[in-house]
């Protein structure tokens, strides 16, 4: 088991197990699971975080486009920005585009995730690489190293950022069934881009294709609406749309490395029970429609961390409610809203020229 005293790396050793049962355990160090640990570490209490990857950040799924306030609210230099971006354009089946000024920037998420972890640890939480959480009886958790160690832990609230798949969530009986499949490839860029391009295609149910630009290369992906398949069944969609884009000039359809995951689509009625938060991807906090959810995940993550550390430091699991309402105020219209969007897109698939401007956040009738 590596306690990552530097979360870039996982070759330092370091004790098995960090001093003391965790006041917050927060399980999965992705965006949301960092900036919680981050938060509640800053507010004083003892905060370990359990991720089973070997290292944060890796293997990357994500086409890596976050919106410009983002970096504001994250700083620490933008060691991760590849480029800036300057709008979105949108291309509808019948090759109408539709250009949006919406400026936000790629970056290099690998090394996103690895400063959010940083940040943890500059803060005082503990990061444990290689571990697995694995729910066991009366609010006890059992940690499973990679390399068979293991011991239980019982901290007073666990937070879920565990991820689409949560285990957390499924503890509390709560399993988000609205999941989108996703595949993604990194291609050459024939000439640089200033702009992410969406591709709506009636055979990509639900969703949509896009190109994000990276430097001299693009992440090249699609996501479809659940109930159409695993990332398997996404594989011929993505070679039909890299050729078209080829077609185009616009890449060289080499592709190296596919990647696939899933993408929460309707975020989860309750995301607090007990003593237990769900955060990120866990709460379904992605957005329906655009199926973006890192900026959601650091907020959500800042804000399950900082009420997580209240609650301990109250002794009192009637303060987590400040983090239901809390993000609900913040996000909770703008995602219910997507979400009443997409059970209209699907529905009217068939007119999917007519029914896209009030479905899709690139027109102004979107947000009528
Ligand atoms: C193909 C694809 C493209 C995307 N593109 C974008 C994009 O361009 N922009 C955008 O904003 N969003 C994008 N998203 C969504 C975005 O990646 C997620 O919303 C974001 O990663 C959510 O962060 P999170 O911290 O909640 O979860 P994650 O980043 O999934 O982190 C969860 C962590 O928990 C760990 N974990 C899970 N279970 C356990 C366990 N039992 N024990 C220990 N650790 C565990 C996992 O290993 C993982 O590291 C994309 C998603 C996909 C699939």
């Amino acid at each position: 088991m590596v306690l990552a005293g530097t979360v870039t790396h996982n070759e330092e050793r370091g004790p098995a197990r960090p001093p003391g049962d965790p006041q917050v355990l927060v399980v999965g160090a992705g965006p949301a699971g960092c900036s919680a640990a981050r938060a509640a570490a800053e507010a004083g209490v003892r905060v370990l975080v359990v991720e089973r990857k070997a290292v944060v950040g890796e293997p990357v799924r994500c086409g890596e486009y976050v919106p410009a306030p983002l970096l504001r609210e994250v700083g620490r230099g933008g060691a991760f920005v590849v480029q800036p971006v300057k709008g979105m354009r949108t291309i509808l089946p019948s090759g109408e585009v539709h250009t949006l000024r919406a400026p936000g920037f790629i970056i290099r998420r690998r090394r996103f995730d690895q400063v959010l972890a940083a940040g943890a640890r500059d803060a005082g939480a503990h990061i444990l690489l290689s571990t697995r959480a694995v729910m066991g009886e009366e609010g006890s958790v059992r940690l499973l190293g990679a390399s068979g160690e293991e011991w239980t832990v019982k901290p007073r609230v666990l937070i879920g950022a565990d991820g689409p798949h949560s285990s957390v969530g499924r503890r509390l009986g709560i399993r988000n069934r609205n999941l989108l499949a996703a595949v993604q490839v990194r291609v050459p860029l024939v000439r640089p881009m200033d702009h992410t391009e969406v591709h709506f295609l009636p055979e990509i149910f639900g969703g949509y294709g896009w190109l994000f630009p990276r430097g001299g290369q693009a992440n090249v992906g699609l996501g479809m609406a659940p109930g159409h398949g695993g990332p398997h069944a996404l594989r011929p969609l993505l070679g039909s749309l890299l050729g078209r884009l080829a077609g185009e000039g616009k890449i060289r359809n080499t592709p190296r490395s596919l990647t696939a995951g899933w993408i929460p689509v309707r975020p989860l009625e309750r995301t607090v029970r007990g003593w237990t938060l769900l955060a990120g991807d866990a709460a379904g906090q992605t957005h329906s429609i655009t199926g973006a959810g890192v900026a959601q995940a650091v907020e959500c993550g800042r804000m399950a961390g900082k009420w997580a550390a209240r609650a301990v430091l109250e002794d009192r699991a009637s303060a987590l409610a400040g983090y239901e309402s809390g993000w609900r105020d913040l996000f909770g219209e703008t995602l219910e809203r997507a979400w009443e969007k997409r059970k209209h897109l699907e529905a009217r698939w068939d007119r999917l020229e007519e029914v896209i401007r009030s479905c899709w956040v690139g027109f102004r009738e979107y947000y009528a």
